[in-house]
């Protein structure tokens, strides 16, 4: 580990940029003391804010739309500085995917969190109106890493926060400047304090924001730190999301379109130096095409400027420290050990900085490599070939990952139907990563990738409970199963189901007979 992502002291955290390794800053490491404070304050805050209408917190959201848009570039180069990624990608994958979802929950915010009608069809229960409340969880735990250190946060904050949640937000430790810089946009907009707290620090203050008294979390990060969310959660029973990490197969078809599909290839592997969890990690390409799209992929990633992010030629940054690219490293050397041919880059680039790996293509890979089986998280495109769409299929779906996966061809209508064999939260039809700024697309895993969604309808669901509120339009009448069970009783319930459910005529009519002249003798209690 580079010693600027150490503590210095037992109590803070010196951050720094990857790609040059100049200091940012500090941030303390919060104690659990702090921590407890922030879930309570910010719990007496959420009771004001779940009172205040959804006009007042969308008044709130707007403010922070419109100060992004002003202050985007700023904000961009503050991600850029702790993340050493191009500032084109702090913009279009950080600042515009938060914008967008500002305008996805304005838009629809207040339809989903109004209460909801449940028609229904029981005739016993036809004097019962229902409805469907949505309620805030209270106090939302947020837990993110570093690969989009804004946008992951801001999302899900600005989620849980139009739904009428508290947050209190534990950033990763090696960049938790974009996620102050998110606190300061949202208090200039007008959301009282204690409505978002960060709370810095490393892993040990995620496990103690784990145990305080938190309502739901949303963690983001590797399987094995989400296995172990997993298991503290289910301890106390707190409900969970689990955004983990992925192994993205592209699956290119014979009839795709070379030129297209390899710069997706290329873009979809090296973009954020490869530390994107809906990177492409494999790719599968038909044997009628493989040379062709290889010899396509090693000329454009032969272009490709590696360097630091604030330098607006690069298009690939540095890894985020030093043991992410020793697994690359690793990674890389154990599949031409076992047989993989390499293209291109393959070794680190001392001559940049300590973090910079240069963007690698390996040929003649196969599932026994763990370049095809592990998470790389690094500028790497492993490329096998395959004959038919079922080994094709099997190949995509022989790993324990199911976050996302791309399917490349001519016909849009056969690339969805192969979408439907696909083990992954989201598959994608001749495009990769982008469906990411879809505010209206779920986001989240199948398999080890994790559990829950994040992003769209389906993730403001993540932000409430459901609560059925049943309503009984008689008062005053007394229901009949109120005991006061007997024979009468038996032959009444008897005469119902043959009256609801019966298929023969006779029988319904017979039913409803013996139910009404039972009914007529019986007195409930
Ligand atoms: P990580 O698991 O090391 O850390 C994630 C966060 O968890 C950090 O804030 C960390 O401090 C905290 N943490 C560590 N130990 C903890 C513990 N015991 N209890 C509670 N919190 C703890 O992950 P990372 O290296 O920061 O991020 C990279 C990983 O995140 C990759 O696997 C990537 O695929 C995944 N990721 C997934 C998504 C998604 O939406 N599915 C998005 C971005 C990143």
């Amino acid at each position: 580990m580079n010693a600027l992502h150490t503590a210095i002291a037992s109590s803070e955290i010196v951050v720094g940029n990857p790609a040059t390794l100049e200091v940012i800053g500090s941030v303390p490491i919060c104690t659990d003391r702090e921590i407890t404070l922030a879930v309570t304050n910010a719990r007496a805050a959420q009771q004001r804010w779940m009172a205040t209408n959804i006009r007042g917190r969308m008044q709130v959201i707007q403010r922070f739309q419109r100060l992004l848009e002003q202050q985007k570039t700023n904000v961009a180069t503050v991600i850029t500085r702790e993340t050493g990624k191009p500032e084109a990608e702090a913009l279009s994958t950080e600042v515009l995917v938060v914008l967008e979802a500002t305008r996805f929950l304005l838009d629809s915010a207040p339809a989903f969190l109004r209460p909801e009608r449940v028609p229904h069809a029981s005739p016993a229960m036809k004097l019962k109106r229902g409805w469907l409340l949505r309620e805030p969880w209270g106090v939302v735990g947020i837990i993110s890493p570093w690969n989009y250190p804004f946008s992951v946060p801001a999302v899900e904050t600005l989620t849980a926060l139009i739904a009428g949640n508290a947050v209190v937000l534990k950033p990763s430790e090696f960049t938790p400047f974009s996620s102050l810089e998110l606190q300061r946009l949202l208090r200039e907009a007008g959301l009282a304090p204690d409505l978002l707290q960060v709370v810095t620090g490393d892993g040990s203050t995620g496990a103690a924001l784990l145990q305080a008294d938190i309502n739901k979390l949303i963690f983001t990060g590797s399987v094995a730190t989400g296995k172990r969310v997993a298991q503290a959660a289910a301890a106390r029973l707190l409900p969970v999301v689990l955004e983990l990490g992925g192994k993205d197969p592209m699956i290119v078809l014979e009839d795709a379109d070379v030129e297209v599909a390899s710069s997706a290839a290329v873009w979809g592997a090296f973009m954020n130096a490869g530390q994107t969890c809906l990177s492409v990690e494999r790719c599968y390409v038909h044997e009628s095409i493989y040379q062709k799209f290889l010899d396509r992929c090693v000329d454009k990633t032969a272009r490709l400027h590696v360097g630091s992010g604030a330098d607006s030629s690069t298009d690939v940054g540095p890894l985020i420290h030093d043991r992410q690219l020793n697994t690359v490293r690793e990674q890389v050397d154990d599949a031409i050990a076992r047989g993989a041919r390499l293209l291109a880059g393959g070794k680190t680039m001392p001559q940049l900085g300590p973090n910079f790996f240069a963007p690698t293509i390996l040929a003649s890979v196969d599932h026994s490599m763990r370049i095809m089986q592990e998470e790389t998280f690094g500028p790497v495109l492993p490329v096998c070939s395959f004959k038919t769409e079922d080994e094709a299929v099997a190949l995509a779906n022989g790993t324990e990952f199911g976050l996302a996966a791309s399917i490349w061809t001519g016909d849009r209508n056969r690339g969805e139907k192969l979408a439907r064999r696909i083990d992954a939260g989201t598959v994608m039809v001749n495009d990769v990563i982008s469906c990411f700024g879809i505010s209206e697309a779920p986001h989240g895993g199948v398999k080890s990738s994790g559990i829950g969604r994040t992003h769209g309808r389906l993730g403001l669901e993540e932000m409430v409970w459901p609560k059925y509120v049943d309503s009984d339009r008689m008062p005053g009448m007394k229901k009949l199963w109120w005991y006061g069970y007997g024979p009468a009783f038996a032959q009444q319930m008897a005469g119902f189901v043959e009256l609801q459910f019966s298929k023969k005529l006779m029988n319904r009519i017979k039913g409803g007979i013996k139910s009404a002249q039972s009914y007529l003798r019986r007195k409930p209690l």
